[in-house]
């Protein structure tokens, strides 16, 4: 079976491109589309600055997420009810998003809400999402996780301990805008961990089974323009900040099987409540004997741009919590396959797997 893929409809790429957003936005409201806007913004920008540049109207809502936690089932209903009791039945012109992946995610995760019945919860796992959502923007305030281009919105399930998107055509951006002028303000070590994130998602896909050519060239860009922004002096000159935006771009449209580093940044996700970029990094570091290539490559990133990773993470933890990091990466059946084949498990026993744990 072949399988039916979609790419975003519409980007924006440049320097400055955000002062076109009205222009874009201008057609959703005039053309059949006469309901509200939602803007949806993460909390780091609650001081009003980037809100008093947006095309906001009197009727429009406008929403802070909070992202001091990555978005979970919880708290995407509960955006979700805000929205719905703000709608009161009108459907929306369009839903604006301006974040890193944890405000995208939410925003996609709520559009589905918008139209289709139900919890969040019912939408976790492939192809569940019945309606289409209404019209989406993207503006990416971070790069890195791709969610901008990508077919899934992720939430953590805390009563499943599971971490899990909503994979979905429906959950696609209708529209990206690329402005690097938006991350110029991210704290190094931020920016350093959510944009290794791309090149995270390429390599696992590229030593994958699940490929085809034209995913695979967009993977084998992202990493180029991964190495030149993380093994050059500067990982956050103007130049590379716009790079960066782009290889988080093509990597989200190239996102879509993973391997062993992800099941196991789950883990530590779901059990310690690490946010997923820093996640990832304390994975890949303890796999030298999976990706051996991508390990040296990606310690010489982390010594060039002098990023923090501080050994003994998982110092202390009870028998418990070991046996939860454990559950919670090795649920994850398709990507590990993706990587080890059928047998994952011979490799990754529990034994294994717990000692990296141990290591990180
Ligand atoms: P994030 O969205 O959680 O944000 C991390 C931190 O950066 C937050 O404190 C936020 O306030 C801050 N921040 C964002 N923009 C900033 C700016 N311009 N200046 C200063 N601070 C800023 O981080 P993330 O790594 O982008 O997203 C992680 C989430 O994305 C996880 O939930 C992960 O599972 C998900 N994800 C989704 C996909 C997808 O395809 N949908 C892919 C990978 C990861
Ligand atoms: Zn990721």
């Amino acid at each position: 079976m072949y399988r039916n893929a979609k790419n975003v409809g519409h980007y924006m790429i440049g320097k400055g491109a955000l002062s076109q957003l009205g222009d874009i936005l201008k057609p959703l409201r005039d053309a059949g589309r006469p309901g509200p806007a939602l803007f949806f913004l993460d909390h780091c920008f609650r001081d009003g600055k980037l809100a008093a540049r947006l095309p906001v109207e009197s009727g429009d809502l406008l929403m802070y997420v909070d992202t001091s936690q990555e978005p979970t089932t919880e708290s995407v209903d509960g955006y979700a009810a805000r929205a719905r009791e703000f709608l009161s039945g009108k459907t929306p012109g369009a839903l604006l998003a301006f974040g890193g992946g944890s405000t995208l995610d939410t925003c996609k995760c709520v559009g589905n809400l918008l139209t289709n019945p139900g919890k969040a919860e019912d939408y976790q796992g492939w192809e569940l999402v019945k309606h289409p959502a209404p019209y989406k923007i993207a503006v990416p305030t971070l790069s890195g996780t791709g969610s901008e281009t990508s077919r899934t919105g992720i939430i953590c399930n805390e009563a499943k301990n599971l971490k899990l998107g909503m994979n979905s055509d429906y959950t696609m951006f209708d529209q990206v805008l690329l402005d690097p002028e938006l991350t110029a303000g991210v704290p190094r070590n931020q920016y350093f961990y959510t944009g290794i994130d791309t090149y995270m998602h390429c390599f696992e896909s590229l030593s994958g089974s699940y490929r085809n050519v034209v995913v695979d060239s967009l993977a084998e860009k992202a990493i180029d323009i991964c190495k030149r922004v993380f093994l050059s002096e500067d990982m956050m000159s103007d130049e590379n900040r716009e790079l960066l935006m782009i290889a988080s771009f093509l990597g989200g449209m190239a996102a879509g099987f993973v391997g062993t580093v992800h099941p196991i940044s789950a883990g530590l996700s779901m059990v310690l409540h690490m946010r997923h970029g820093l996640a990832n990094c304390y994975a890949l570091s303890v796999q030298e004997d999976i990706y051996p290539d991508e390990y040296r490559e990606f310690m010489r990133m982390i010594e060039r741009q002098g990023i923090d990773l501080p050994k003994g993470i998982c110092r202390g933890l009870s028998d418990q919590q070991y046996t939860a990091l454990y559950e919670a990466s090795i649920v994850h059946e398709k990507p590990l396959t993706n990587r080890l084949g059928p047998d994952f498990k011979k490799i990754l026993t529990q034994e294994n797997v717990i000692e990296r744990f141990k290591r990180m």
